[in-house]
């Protein structure tokens, strides 16, 4: 079987070295590695499907190129904005779009867990979310810290717009029973940490998940791309990916 032509947008970048390193092994051919400087436009059309972990104000160019083209997407860049998400469903009419904070399995494995946990502890349970990350990475909190917090509010019926509180400074007072607590360290080359606590009286639960390696994301990333070239338009997460939806 001859490999699929795959571009890679943000090629040079931490995770664009993964998926250039694991692209072959996987059955894909890497016909255009594109990053600032070259040309989106061109590069793209080479390509059967396209993987980009680029940027925020990017990815949205990224897909509405690729919708242009009409072929597959998987985006892992986090970060992105209110109109920059409403781009994504705009190009997913048109093409099947992978769009997921974290491509491991383990993380989304994570995902069902405190859904699930969620459920079985109820309202009982205060809920705060912690993550860790590398000195270098630009937004906070994650985007897997974010989607955990979605998963939280969707489980309990809470807005994440109102409902999430980022850190805690000065006289605030006590904690509410909704409000769930966020957290972003940031320091030296963390891959990315994630625990979810459910604290009750007498008794607290822990979930945690810890990537050591960034090859876990490009892997995952690449199964999408292998997915997401028989899917029908639409906008998918990891979890539709995995089957654990
Ligand atoms: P990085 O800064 O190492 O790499 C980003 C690359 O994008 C850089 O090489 C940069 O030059 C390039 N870039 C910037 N502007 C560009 C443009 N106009 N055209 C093409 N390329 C451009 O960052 P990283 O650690 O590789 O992460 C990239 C993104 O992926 C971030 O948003 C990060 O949060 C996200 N991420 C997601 C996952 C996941 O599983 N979804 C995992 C790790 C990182």
């Amino acid at each position: 079987m001859s490999a699929t032509a795959l571009a890679i947008v943000g090629a040079r970048g931490r995770m664009g070295h993964a998926l250039c390193s694991f692209a072959e092994e996987n059955g894909f051919s890497v016909v255009a590695a594109i990053d600032q400087g070259d040309d989106l436009i061109e590069g793209l059309a080479a390509a059967k499907v396209t993987i980009d972990f680029s940027a925020r104000d990017v990815s949205p160019r990224v897909a509405a190129r690729m919708a242009e083209l009409g072929r597959p997407l998987v985006v892992g860049t986090t970060g992105l904005d209110a109109a920059g998400n409403a781009a994504m469903r705009a190009a997913s009419a048109k093409i099947p779009i992978v769009f997921a904070p974290n491509f491991s399995v383990g993380v989304n494995t994570l995902f069902w867990l405190v859904r699930k946990a969620a459920a079985v502890l109820g309202e009982g349970f205060d809920v705060e979310v912690m993550e860790m990350h590398h000195n270098q990475k630009k937004d906070a909190p994650s985007g897997t810290a974010a989607r955990l917090a979605e998963i939280l509010c969707e489980a309990r019926g809470l807005d994440p717009a109102k409902d999430v509180r980022h850190g805690r400074e000065g006289l605030i007072g006590a904690r509410t029973k909704t409000e769930i607590g966020m957290h972003a360290l940031r320091g030296g080359d963390v891959v990315g940490d994630h625990t979810v606590f459910f604290a009750a009286q007498g008794e607290r639960l822990e979930i945690v998940h810890r990537a050591t390696s960034r090859d876990t994301f490009a892997r995952g990333a690449l199964r999408a791309a292998r997915w997401a070239l028989s899917q029908k338009p639409g906008l998918y997460s990891m979890e539709d990916v995995l089957g654990l939806r």
